[in-house]
């Protein structure tokens, strides 16, 4: 299947053979348009400019003479024109381009935008121009709630958070986001916390990470006692002032997303009760997850801090929390009530004060469920103590209260519909499905179909920084876009496919305003990408005693216009492939260093095409599993890069990052290109890794490349689990960076290296 230039893929969809030249065209919006009519012509002359260097105008009424006109219109306003028949409803769009001119048409300011999102997703470049593909498209959303979940951005990635917000959220037709918040702001009326929360931070972090240990990143309550999980990412760990917030939430709702906070009371309550120990719910608790629900000092605390977001941010729904309650019914008061009342009241007390002041609540449904944590149970393993209270009333409890609360449910995938989705139907909620996973939830089009699911939310628990969000929330989010927007869902391969398809082209739009220089193999054009040999270091033959690649196409690829080589090895000898061993296993097969592999040459990037000779260890949560995010994917080698002045680089080879077992198949790694490469034994697709080296030196002359084992090192591995797996090279693609020619189309004789 050939994946769809769009993504979401639009619900109806006809492309055509002409194009529309943008150079010569002219974005025209109503006579009279208000800058609600403008916004989203805007929108898309920013990303025409953002990414092809291209100013399209913007004219009222009519194109200037000599321009071919797109024309922009949300229905329904002055001098929209005539609303046609099939306009689809809500947030829905009509788009047809030709060779002749553009219209799209927005049932909505939301549908407007998305059209823009779909607009900029036709434009390509051919040879110097920059084209419109020719479409009619007729585009509506599945579900009406299309969320992510983030921590708040650290004060230096404010400006990464609002590029986030256009070139990830709009363009792939998101309509909101939950804002954890925590501690992470200077408030004004509580200074106290946010100056606790960093210390708190800084304290856990001095701890060092506890996964080694126990295989859980986070200090231990009281009598070894597992605590909740502490979002030290959050604000990377600092926290922004008062004025950032409100900006941050200003620039979601220029674009039409609903940002909604998330003020944790209850569970996850570290930033509160690390300035106030007097409301822990275990005082002989070092940090304290939870606060005490009798203790009315709780709630006064917490409302203080509610009041002043609301306050800085204008928002009109918060997100209470409420996950995972551990420490619950433990203090001598909590003793004596049943953990479920108490959470109930807890909960239904913050619903009404915020009902009060017109804000509506969301809140997470594992303490409604059977299936989930609110049964209770307790497990020592010896080195961990799990103990949940038991709060069963508290579903039946809040249920007859009938408060204004939507529910996140993240049991999705701990029981059938009758046992998690219907339960919360029947309580009278509706939902969205949180934490939601498209690529491991089962029956999509049959659960989601239920009237009380509203759509989903993808959580990243991280930093909001490319690094984090490219471990753990893009693939995802990528993936889970088209199930919540589309009802055009490709099998899940292609899927995953279309998503690698999107990523180095995401990559390359969020660092270019953030992690420069660009990805060069995105930036250059064809004739700038060059297949290195590697036949001087080959050693390793297509099937090994694990695995088994006699299933790669040998010969010449090209994976979105970059070309790669995979060696024939009936004609090389048995041999296809650079596998060397890691260095705390004996050299009898494969040595702990290759041949160097010449270079000779001057580029700006070198692309390592790769995969894993077997299962790498276990990769711990990048956000709140380590406080090393960086080293959480398994180091398994290195390309040693050697200049010509004798300084070397390294370029790490890591498990779960850029490079994964040769049998995985698609696995919308961030930090590589995948490749279909041939075909698995078993007929799945045979994938590759493009690990994608960004030379800090590219004026200097590469002499070679040596690839290197590396030796594992179980104490600082998630329950001190390493692997044996090998790092395997099958190609590399040199880059050079972009000549002056290529901007202008002339070679400038004597300045021109
Ligand atoms: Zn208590």
């Amino acid at each position: 299947m050939t994946p769809s230039p769009i993504w979401p893929v639009p619900q109806q969809m006809t492309l055509r053979d002409d194009a529309l030249p943008l150079s010569q065209a002219a974005l025209v919006v109503p006579l009279r348009a208000s800058a609600t009519d403008i916004a989203p012509a805007h929108l898309f002359a920013d990303m025409v400019a953002d990414d092809f260097g291209l100013v399209v105008p913007i004219a009222r009424g009519a194109a200037p003479a000599g321009r071919v006109p797109i024309e922009v219109r949300i229905a329904g306003r002055p001098g929209a024109g005539r609303t046609p028949a099939d306009l689809p409803g809500a947030e829905g769009y009509l788009l047809k381009v030709t060779a002749q001119g553009g219209q799209i048409l927005g049932r909505d300011r939301r549908g407007a935008q998305y059209a823009a999102a779909t607009l900029i997703q036709l434009c390509q470049r051919r040879g110097r121009e920059i084209v419109v593909r020719g479409a009619e498209i007729r585009d509506w959303p599945y579900k009406p709630v299309r969320m992510v979940h983030l921590y708040l951005p650290g004060p230096d990635h404010l400006g990464y958070a609002r590029r986030y917000l256009r070139d990830f959220l709009v363009r792939y037709k998101y309509n909101g986001l939950f804002i954890e918040l925590g501690g992470g702001v200077r408030l004004r009326n509580r200074p106290e916390i946010p100056v606790a929360w960093r210390r708190f931070v800084e304290e856990t972090f001095a701890i060092g990470d506890t996964s080694p240990i126990y295989g859980m990143n986070r200090p231990l309550g009281p009598n070894r006692r597992f605590p909740d999980s502490v979002h030290t990412h959050l604000a990377d760990g600092h926290y922004i002032e008062p004025d950032d917030l409100r900006r941050l939430f200003d620039w979601a709702r220029e674009y039409d997303l609903e940002p909604i906070p998330e003020v944790q009371g209850l569970t996850h309550a570290y930033y509160l009760t690390a300035a106030h120990p007097e409301i822990a719910e275990l005082a002989d608790a070092v940090f304290p997850d939870a606060y005490c629900p009798s203790n009315p000092e709780s709630r006064r605390i917490l409302f203080d801090v509610m009041a002043e977001y609301i306050d800085i941010t204008g928002c009109r729904a918060v997100h209470i929390g409420r996950d995972e309650w551990r420490a619950g019914g433990l203090c001598p008061v909590c003793r004596e009530r049943d953990a479920g009342e108490l959470f109930a009241y807890d909960a239904l007390e913050t619903i009404q004060w915020l009902k009060e002041r017109g804000v509506r609540a969301w809140m997470w449904g594992d303490h409604l469920l059977r299936k989930h944590t609110a049964t209770g149970s307790t497990h020592d393993d010896g080195t961990i103590l799990w103990d949940y209270p038991q709060t069963l009333k508290a579903a039946e409890i809040i249920s007859a209260a009938k408060p204004d609360v939507t529910i996140l449910n993240w049991s999705w995938a701990l029981g059938s519909a009758e046992e998690t989705d219907e339960v919360i139907a029947a309580l009278g909620f509706k939902q969205i499905y949180g934490n939601f996973d498209g690529r491991h939830f089962e029956g999509w089009e049959e659960r989601s179909a239920h009237p009380s699911i509203l759509g989903a939310e993808v959580s990243s628990w991280c930093a909001w920084n490319d690094f984090e969000l490219g471990m753990l929330h893009y693939p995802s989010a990528l993936y889970a876009a088209n199930m919540m927007w589309s009802n055009q869902w490709p099998t899940q391969t292609d899927a995953e496919e279309a998503v690698a398809r999107q990523t180095p082209k995401l990559r390359d739009r969020m660092r270019r305003s953030w992690e420069k220089p660009r990805l060069w193999s995105e930036a250059t054009t064809g004739q700038r990408k060059h297949v290195v040999p590697i036949r001087a270091a080959c050693n390793a033959p297509a099937k090994g005693e694990t695995w088994d690649l006699s299933g790669l196409v040998s010969g010449r690829h090209r994976c979105d216009g970059v070309p790669f080589e995979i060696l024939d090895s009936v004609r090389n000898e048995g041999r296809c492939s650079v596998v060397v061993e890691r260095s705390h296993r004996p050299t009898s097969t494969y040595p702990h260093a290759s041949e160097p592999i010449p270079i000779t040459a001057r580029y700006g990037s070198l692309i390592f095409w790769q995969v894993a000779t077997a299962q790498g260890a276990e990769t711990p949560h990048v956000g709140d599993g380590t406080n090393f995010p960086r080293e959480a994917g398994e180091l398994l080698g290195w390309y040693e890069v050697l200049f010509a002045d004798g300084l070397t680089r390294a370029v790490e080879v890591r498990y779960s990052e850029n490079v994964s077992a040769w049998d995985a198949g698609f696995q919308l790694l961030y930090y590589a290109r995948e490749a279909r490469a041939g075909e698995q034994p078993d007929g799945r697709p045979l994938v590759i890794w493009g690990l994608e080296w960004t030379n800090p030196r590219p004026h200097i002359e590469i002499e070679s490349v040596v690839l290197r084992g590396a030796g594992a090192l179980p104490e600082v591995r998630p329950r001190g689990r390493v692997s044996d797996a090998r790092a395997m090279l099958l190609g590399i693609t040199a880059v050079e960076l972009p000549k002056w020619e290529d901007y202008r189309g002339l070679a400038l004789p004597g300045l021109s290296p």
